[in-house]
């Protein structure tokens, strides 16, 4: 198998990936903050980190993967101020709809979920440490991270701090390069405002040293992997490496591999616009999960990825195309024996695929190998040279494409209907299936006039049938 490459922020390089401890990977991902509905930005992120826990599971590594729930922030403390309720009342709902978007695309639950408010004693903690290695001041009753102490600020995102003034601070926890700051470790309380009373003061921490305090809670000071958005680079991973490295004097992740933005129709998704998608508006459109998830996978996640609705359909098509081919090796018979050279040609998709995932996880390179031997697997069927001898081969490499890519299970209706759309009395997979067979009966009796009834009523309720050459039966969705 292909040594793995990925690309590291941190080197500007792509690497050859080593864990440090041999066949287990330690990884962090910095979750959502839990003030709204996730959009499809964001899903472009957690579906690319998935991806990657899914190859290296494949290949054989157990997967240590830590994703934070942050429900502590500027934004939620007034929200939840505002409409007068708790931060964990006002988060729970968000929370719960980020657990439900995740299920229907099919991404894995790593092995820990955690909530920032469940680790506020970790974070007053390495707070401390910092402030005893005197990497902090306090000004105004807030702790503020003293960047000028930390020599190596700025690595990971190259920021240019040749401009800065020593002791200039920032209080928000997004800001821009141009005015990389002291950021606050911990805030100050403020007046009708969610505050906690612990060792270093009352107050709320700040977001950055959430990620530090949690990730080493879970992963020890020095993880493998740790992913995010190229957005989060700057500041907050940037402020994570200097709070991390200063308490530990240890490298605090060996690898940061970033995804890049997501664009719809080639602009900035903004609400102002009116092109700001989340999982549920696509769903309420008609568009399937799966097709979301295609779409968001098949863009290698270095390249900026252009959302558009003609490249979903296009998704919803080549997901179709292969559960059909699926289907086809299923139900399809085929003269016995082996097609000549077919046993090597699966041979040499597995292994493009697999190059092609090692190569800096090249979703698109995957997808070409899965894509080429479909197409010639079917031509091979249509003109009848397809062996059933070599169906447990091609379905053995659909398997392992589908433990990374996961569109292939035909489950898309009944997790529309589990979030609440599409659930207008279309039929069952199951409904569908004891018609298709009804009519197959009826066919065989030669009672046509039954068939063609159960095809217009099959028709008629959105549902299309395809007779193949074999004497197989297809159907598919409108
Ligand atoms: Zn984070």
């Amino acid at each position: 198998m292909a040594e793995i490459r990925l690309h590291n922020t941190l080197s500007g390089k792509v690497e050859a990936f080593v864990p440090l401890q041999a066949g287990e990977v330690k990884m962090y991902t910095c979750g959502p903050t839990v003030y709204d509905y996730a959009h499809i930005g964001n899903y472009r992120t957690f579906v690319f980190q998935d991806i990657l826990r899914r190859f290296l599971k494949l290949r054989g590594y157990k997967l240590n993967h830590v994703m934070n729930l942050t429900d502590v922030d500027d934004r939620i403390i007034t929200k939840a101020a505002a409409a007068g309720v708790s931060i964990r009342d006002y988060t729970e709902k968000y929370v719960q709809a980020f657990f439900e978007d995740c299920k229907t695309l099919n991404i894995e639950s790593p092995e820990h979920w955690i909530r920032a408010t469940e680790h506020i004693s970790e974070m007053t903690k390495l707070i401390k440490e910092l402030q005893d290695k005197g990497y902090t001041y306090t000004s105004d009753g807030s702790i503020y991270y003293r960047i000028a102490k930390f020599p190596e600020y700025g690595k990971l995102s190259k920021v240019d701090l040749s401009g800065i003034q020593a002791g200039a601070r920032v209080d928000n926890d997004q800001y821009e390069k141009e005015s990389a700051r002291d950021f606050a470790l911990w805030k100050a309380p403020k007046k009708g405002e969610h505050s906690w009373e612990t060792p270093i003061g009352a107050g709320r921490p700040g977001w950055h040293i959430e990620c530090s305090a949690m990730a080493m809670k879970y992963l020890g000071e020095t993880l493998d992997i740790h992913t995010g958005g190229i957005d989060l680079a700057f500041p907050h991973h940037e402020n994570e490496i200097a709070q991390s490295e200063a308490a530990t004097g240890k490298p605090f992740s060996r690898y940061w591999v970033h995804a890049e933005h997501l664009l719809v129709e080639g602009e900035k998704m903004s609400k102002s616009l009116g092109n700001f998608y989340t999982l549920r508006d696509l769903i309420a459109k008609g568009y399937k999960p799966s097709a979301l998830r295609f779409a968001l996978a098949s863009v290698p996640y270095r390249k900026q990825l252009n959302f558009t609705f003609d490249g979903l359909q296009q998704a919803t098509n080549s997901v179709e195309r292969l559960r059909n081919f699926a289907d086809r090796l299923k139900v399809g018979k085929f003269p016995e024996g082996n097609q000549p050279g077919m046993a090597e040609r699966i041979a040499t998709g597995a292994k493009e695929f697999d190059e092609g995932l090692s190569d800096d996880l090249n979703t698109a390179r995957g997808l070409a190998a899965v894509f080429d031997l479909v197409r010639e697997a079917n031509i091979a069927m249509d003109k009848g040279e397809f062996r059933q001898g070599d169906v447990a081969g091609v379905q053995e490499f659909l398997a392992a494409f589908d433990k990374i890519f996961a569109v292939m299970d035909d489950d898309d209706a009944a997790k529309m209907k589990a979030l609440g759309y599409g659930g207008d009395g279309g039929p069952s997979d199951s409904d569908i299936e004891k018609l298709v067979a009804e009519r197959q009966a009826a066919r065989q009796r030669k009672d046509f006039g039954e068939s063609d009834r159960i095809r217009k009523e099959l028709a008629e309720r959105g549902i299309l049938i395809e007779d193949s050459k074999d004497g197989s039966v297809r159907w598919k969705r409108k």
